[in-house]
């Protein structure tokens, strides 16, 4: 029995015993039978972010097609009959939703949206102009566990206040007759899964007449019925968002309680469905008449400006009865998800390191046997065994490796975060000032989380779901006893190593060219002559694209012929190639060949030469199917203003790197591969090629890792030499196979269980190219000899953070042990990732 099936066998069971207090929940064995039919999108694929989307069904879908195909539908607007067909199933589905909250169309209505953002946003428009035309301002209250939708009404508020849940509870039990204000939270939150009382809405109304409750249902609907049978109880006015209850369409909803609602027709703009009549469209505005007649009636009658999306409208028709048909109702959706949040949780909190620590931080005081409390939506961080934490974003990497979906970073819950993570607003503003943003590669500073990572489960979701996360978590989290064997396997250094060979990458992401034997090449203070001297940029955003976007890259190959002085571009199966001569004065141009413009690379902008030949860009788009050209870098010897960013060791910002992404040059020792294949194949994986490490030079060195401790690599056939500045930090796209540009789990998997340092990988060193005295340009070939020099352990001052340096100690599959502090003294500002 493998691991991973007794580890399956042993959940299933526990999830038996869960499964008896929720007792329509078992139908795990029924989603099991029609996952991989209806869901072909998940096969192979573990997907834990319901939270921000669940999926659709593939009959959802073949419905729609087929009504789509088989009906005529005409504008909503008109009036022929293709026209009125559209307006009855708008109609209906107004109707089937209510019915699906329970909610009495007498009472309530909806109206379409484009999502939640857009439906709380037409409250906060409406509320903004009432005060406007009252002349007086409106409060808002607005719980602290908010998505970031619910905290932008803070700006159009004239007070605002932002309460935890005790605050709440005061707030809305104190009486007050007078003000008009808002109050809104989420029925759960996005972050935590934790619910929300949706008794706040009827406790509020009655103390505070004035007061208006805007309920934020999204995170809750995704697996749970939300009923508004009770009218003097239910919010005023509901968000939510049915791709989140359905998978498809992307379309959202106000749920408006009809005695609430004229607050409403205070909002100001109007125009399509809106408008009843239109006055006098072009009269002086100061004039003080009327410009239209409003729709007045039913809340969607004025506030659906336009047309409704019609075709959404009609596909979430057949998303409630599909809906239905496979899981029968929210009900039984909910018993289930809430089980495998038992589950899920028990199996973490379970989770501790050999020396008792345990290993996952969950962010909820409640648990999921209690669901008016906790939903099936959960927000951790990992530990290691010392306590301290792994960054959210290196589990990231890891997870998508092994095809796990899962969601990190700020949530769009700052207050969520802030109060899990224990983040400080001092804390939180020190950290924007030093450059932290949403959804950047920042994920611990100063030891703390920026952050968090988050699962939850929807209705398609199974046992196994839960295992593959658990597994995974095991696999690389959980601290094992380790076989340390310190003794070297390998022979002592030679202190002599060769060339093995030379690349450059003249397009930046695209394939490497491998320099010729006996071929010299030109080196310089920036790199290598022409490795990365062009790049492609896409047209929509005007960036540098880059690999990790667009894998396809891999398969452009360009070469270079010094003697015709031409790079030559080509990608199978297109038969033609590109011939771009290399020395073309590109501004002077009679006719302009390119234009400048500005783009973008780690972050820094770079003005760039883009080439404007029609014929280059449509070579380029066509064969990646992506809308970019082709443009150059210009080879300025500065290094065109781009320099190292220096946190590297000895990097003192100086060393121009023009479009290379961290360091001038890249080195990789072929012999560290070895134990890493070892350990590829002891587990039947397959053998990674040494080119996926996208390495400027790879070195024949000594002895795997030897390069840990390198300093300098001295050429023998002159006196110029390669300084080492620091280990080369790696993510998952070193999985991104050079020759198919295929994706597969290795070597990522195997080095991230050899070689981490804090949770980041590492392999290969960079570095930089010192000319002998005369010149910085030196040159490079095939078979060089290099001596190499190493760093003095002894006398090496460690604060100075010296390369990742394993002492003694090789590192094999069976003597992995953690490699001592590399030279990063402070978090990389950009993904340290040297695929370029
Ligand atoms: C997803 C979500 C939102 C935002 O929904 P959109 O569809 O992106 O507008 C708001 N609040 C909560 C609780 C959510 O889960």
């Amino acid at each position: 029995m493998t691991e991973y099936t007794a580890l399956r066998a042993d959940l299933k069971q526990r999830l038996e015993v869960i499964e008896r207090s929720f007792p329509s929940a078992c139908y795990n064995a029924r989603v099991e039978d029609f996952r991989e039919r209806e869901y072909p999108q998940l096969n192979g694929v573990t997907y834990l972010d319901h939270a921000a989307t669940t999926l659709y069904s593939a009959s959802l879908i073949d419905a729609v097609s087929s009504d789509l195909k088989k009906n005529l539908f005409g504008n909503p607007h008109s009036l022929c009959p293709s026209s009125l067909e559209t307006t009855k199933r708008i109609q209906d589905t107004r109707v089937r939703v209510l019915e699906l909250l329970n909610a009495d169309p007498e009472h309530f209505d909806v109206v379409f949206c484009g999502n939640t953002t857009a439906a709380i946003k037409l409250v906060a428009d409406a509320f903004a102009a009432h005060c406007d035309n009252v002349k007086s301002g409106f409060e808002y209250k607005v719980h602290t566990d908010s998505h970031t939708s619910l905290v932008g009404i803070r700006s159009m508020a004239t007070n605002s206040e932002a309460l935890d849940s005790n605050r709440m509870h005061t707030f809305v039990n104190s009486k007050q007759i007078n003000e008009v204000g808002l109050m809104a939270y989420p029925a759960q939150s996005n972050m935590t899964g934790q619910r929300h009382p949706l008794s706040w809405a009827g406790t509020l109304r009655r103390n505070r007449p004035r007061w208006y409750s805007l309920l934020d249902a999204a995170g809750l609907v995704t697996t749970t019925p939300l009923d508004l049978s009770d009218v003097a109880a239910a919010p005023d006015f509901v968000a939510l968002s049915f791709y989140k209850m359905f998978g498809y369409p992307d379309l959202g909803g106000l749920i408006v309680r009809k005695a609430s609602s004229s607050i409403l027709q205070s909002r100001k703009y109007f125009g399509g469905g809106t408008v009843s009549f239109v006055v006098n469209p072009f009269h002086h505005a100061s004039d003080g008449l009327p410009h239209a007649i409003r729709k007045s009636g039913d809340p969607h009658e004025y506030l659906e400006d336009g047309t409704v999306p019609f075709h959404s409208i009609i596909a979430l028709d057949h998303a409630i009865s599909d809906h239905n048909r496979l899981y029968g109702g929210f009900k039984r959706i909910s018993q289930h998800t809430q089980a495998l949040g038992c589950l899920v949780l028990d199996s973490l909190n379970a989770r501790k390191h050999t020396n008792g620590t345990p290993v996952v931080d969950l962010y909820t005081d409640k648990h999921p046997n209690d669901p008016d409390h906790q939903g099936a939506t959960f927000a951790l961080n990992l530990r290691k065994p010392d306590g301290s934490f792994v960054g959210f974003n290196d589990v990231l990497k890891l997870a998508s490796v092994r095809d796990i979906h899962i969601r990190t970073g700020g949530l769009c819950n700052p207050g969520g975060v802030t109060k899990w993570v224990n983040l400080s607003e001092q804390e939180m503003r020190e950290n924007f000032a030093a450059g932290k943003r949403c959804g950047d590669e920042w994920d611990l500073m100063n030891g703390k989380p920026t952050g968090a990572i988050r699962i939850s489960f929807g209705a398609m979701s199974t046992l196994d779901d839960v295992a593959r996360l658990v597994s995974f978590i095991d696999e690389f989290y959980v601290e094992k006893r380790r076989h340390v064997n310190a003794t070297a396997l390998f022979p002592p250094s030679s202190n002599v190593a060769r060339v093995g060979k030379i690349s450059i990458y003249p397009v930046k992401s695209c394939a490497a060219f491998d320099i010729p034997a006996n071929t010299s090449w030109k080196i310089m203070a920036q790199g290598l002559e022409y490795d990365r001297e062009f790049c492609l940029i896409h047209k929509g955003t005007g960036k540098v694209m880059d690999m990790k976007m667009y894998p396809k890259m891999a398969l452009i190959r360009p070469s270079i012929d010094l003697d015709t002085q031409i790079l030559s571009i080509s990608c199978k199966p297109a038969l033609t190639s590109l011939r771009i001569p290399l020395h073309e004065n590109l501004s002077t141009h009679s006719h302009p060949i390119t234009k400048k413009c500005n783009s973008k690379v780690c972050g820094d902008i770079v003005v760039v030469q883009a080439y404007s030949d029609k014929w280059i860009s449509e070579w380029f788009s066509d064969t990646l199917g992506i809308p970019c050209t082709l443009a150059r870098y210009p080879s300025a010897p500065d290094g065109g203003g781009r320099y190292m960013k220096n946190h590297l060791r000895q990097g003192n910002g100086e060393i121009p790197i023009a479009l290379r992404n961290e360091s001038p040059i890249l080195v990789v020792n072929r012999e560290s591969l070895n134990p890493v294949n070892e350990a590829i194949s002891a587990s039947a994986g397959k053998a990674s090629d040494i080119s996926v490490f996208r390495s400027n030079i790879v070195i024949d060195g000594p002895k795997p890792f030897d390069e840990d401790k390198w300093l300098q690599l001295e050429f023998r056939n002159s006196s110029s030499s390669i300084q080492l500045l620091g280990p080369c930090r790696r993510c998952h796209m070193i999985c991104i196979d050079q020759m198919t540009a295929e994706r597969s789990p290795e070597p990522f998997v195997t080095l991230s269980k050899l070689r981490t340092v804090n949770g980041k990988v590492y392999f290969g060193q960079h570095g930089t190219f010192i000319g002998d005295s005369s010149s910085q340009i030196g040159s490079i070939k095939v078979g060089d000899e290099l001596d190499i020099s190493y760093i003095d352990l002894d006398t090496s001052d460690t604060d100075s953070g010296e390369s990742c340096s394993s002492g003694s100690t090789a590192i094999t599959a069976d003597t992995a042990v953690d490699i001592t502090e590399p030279a990063v003294k402070q978090e990389p500002a950009q993904p340290s990732c040297v695929l370029q």
